[in-house]
């Protein structure tokens, strides 16, 4: 970062504000040094800033939700361990820092001539911001709208109820805005905002139907679902068992989120078994 910012002709004393678009270390990890060292102010989603604590300070209790949940997922006992503590190795990237500014969408910030508002975008995180100019037709949209990959969207202990329905509302409000230029999270500039949007709530669309259509005569877990599933649609399609042990807990999570907006939108059921819980769609 130094020397991106020494390229640019900046140092760390030019930072006049720090804006973190969610809390996912690849994107809040260096906000602490980056306060030391500038002096600058963070602004952070107030619904974010909530979740700093349990997420990098004191983590015993999140990581039992989370071992409770993939448990409910019907993810196997010998996979558990591994699964549960799977994101742990992220933590040392991480200098928590407390926001000074805490937004709620709707908020303006000036910088120069551009003048940026806060859009509360929930979904891939729940309290997830993009920053519009709208003068100038820029969006700086975080993992929101990425243009090469499909943002991960689970269902977890920090993610609200119905992240995947509130994602897809998020796309749907963003699409209305004149946009020329997208500045994303992950991957080049591009422009074309509302084709990509279409295209994600197309794989959107069919992943639904994947999943109906694998519960249609069986009941299943959301971990028995996730391994029928090809992940990584934008690498032609991996199956589960050959993912990485994060990227197996983030499909069984992503599952869990199709699934949580199925049940809400009356196409699939749910039956509580002993410590399991099953889907399907035959009802
Ligand atoms: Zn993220
Ligand atoms: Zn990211």
């Amino acid at each position: 970062m130094r020397d991106g910012l020494r390229e640019a002709g900046f140092g760390f004393k030019d930072i006049a504000q720090i804006v973190v678009t969610h809390i996912h270390p690849d994107h809040y990890g260096l906000t602490g040094r980056v306060k030391q060292l500038s002096g600058a102010n963070l602004s952070v989603h107030r619904i974010e800033a909530d979740l700093i604590h349990s997420r990098y300070v004191n983590l015993d209790g999140l990581l039992e939700d989370t071992a409770r949940q993939l448990r409910c997922g019907g993810v196997p006992q010998n996979d558990l361990p591994q699964l549960r503590g799977a994101s742990l190795w992220m933590k040392q990237f991480v200098t928590p820092a407390a926001p000074e500014i805490r937004l709620s969408g709707g908020e303006k910030l000036s910088s120069g001539s551009f003048e940026f508002e806060v859009l509360w975008t929930p979904g891939h995180s729940p309290g997830h911001i993009c920053l519009y100019e709208p003068k100038k037709k820029l969006l700086f949209s975080g993992d929101h709208i990425l243009p090469d990959i499909t943002s991960h969207v689970g269902l977890h202990p920090q993610s609200g109820e119905n992240p995947l329905g509130d994602f897809i509302n998020s796309m749907r409000a963003i699409e209305k805005l004149e946009v020329n230029f997208v500045f994303p999270g992950h991957g080049a500039v591009f422009s074309g905002l509302k084709q990509r949007i279409g295209e994600l709530l197309y794989h959107y669309r069919e992943r639904k139907m994947a999943i109906i259509k694998s519960v249609s005569d069986e009941l299943k877990t959301a971990y028995q679902i996730a391994t029928e599933i090809l992940w990584r649609p934008e690498s032609g399609g991996v199956p589960f068992q050959e993912l990485e042990l994060w990227d197996k807990r983030l499909a069984v999570m992503e599952t869990l989120a199709h699934l949580q907006l199925l049940m809400t939108e009356g196409k699939v059921e749910k039956v509580v078994e002993d410590d399991a819980v099953l889907y399907w769609a035959g009802g």
